[in-house]
């Protein structure tokens, strides 16, 4: 679990050093970077194990770091969690949408930032959720060939469009999508999805879900997620 590579990318040296330490003494190998150059140098020399990357960064900003890391084939499996300031709601969007793993808004709570970076590490080292077309959870189940899903053992009726978002959220919980990457995830050919349309099917698959409806939890500005 330990001795993972993590790279820090941040200007602001009070928050490079905090988030430094703290993960030092989570015994991961850090390396920081102040600059989006050094950090886009650094992350093709060490391959980390994830990247922390502030958003506003002086010369090569955050976003355009995170866009040349996901072009490249060599760098473009580097989980990249994302630092960002309250009211960065757009740029939250389009780093998820250019391939970031997930956010922290600062000022952050270092517990909070630790429990993030754990749980990208372990998600992506974890095989899929799905056992034989299976996503199952304590109190849901939902089997893919037969588009059946059941809330504490019971089935329950969903719209084509509904069954496609929940199997898509379910199927990677923890991560935050936004609305256009589920609609870019679940458009059929016959049938257009749009971004108001998402709202609308969650609120529809929320009703439906009874008990487990809490699973989808709404990122505010941002998108859905569902929970672990
Ligand atoms: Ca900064």
């Amino acid at each position: 679990m330990s001795g993972e590579k993590i790279l820090v990318v941040e200007d602001e040296k009070d928050i490079q050093e905090l988030v430094r330490y703290n993960l030092k003494k989570e015994t991961y190998d850090v390396t920081c970077a102040d600059t989006g150059e050094d950090g886009l140098k650094q992350a093709k020399a060490l391959l980390p194990d994830l990247m922390v990357l502030d958003l506003m960064l002086p010369g090569v900003d955050g976003l355009e770091v995170c866009r040349r890391l996901k072009r490249e084939s060599a760098t473009a499996q580097i989980p990249i969690i994302m630092l960002t300031a309250k009211g960065e709601e757009s740029d939250i969007v389009t780093g998820l949408e250019l391939g970031a793993d997930d956010y922290v808004t600062k000022p952050f709570n270092v517990k909070v930032f630790v429990t993030r970076v754990r749980a990208v590490l372990r998600r992506n080292k974890k095989e899929p959720t799905e056992v034989q077309g299976v996503l199952r959870f304590p109190e849901l189940e939902i089997h893919s060939g037969r588009h059946e899903v059941l809330v504490a053992g019971k089935p329950v009726s969903l719209t084509y469009t509904e069954f496609n978002i929940l199997k898509f959220l379910a199927a990677r919980p923890g991560w935050v999508f936004t609305r256009y990457q589920i609609v870019e995830a679940v458009r059929g050919d016959d049938y257009a999805v749009t971004d108001r349309s998402v709202d609308f099917q969650i609120v529809g698959l929320r009703k439906k879900l009874g008990q487990a409806a809490e699973r989808i939890e709404t990122v505010r500005g941002v998108g859905y997620r569902f929970r672990e």
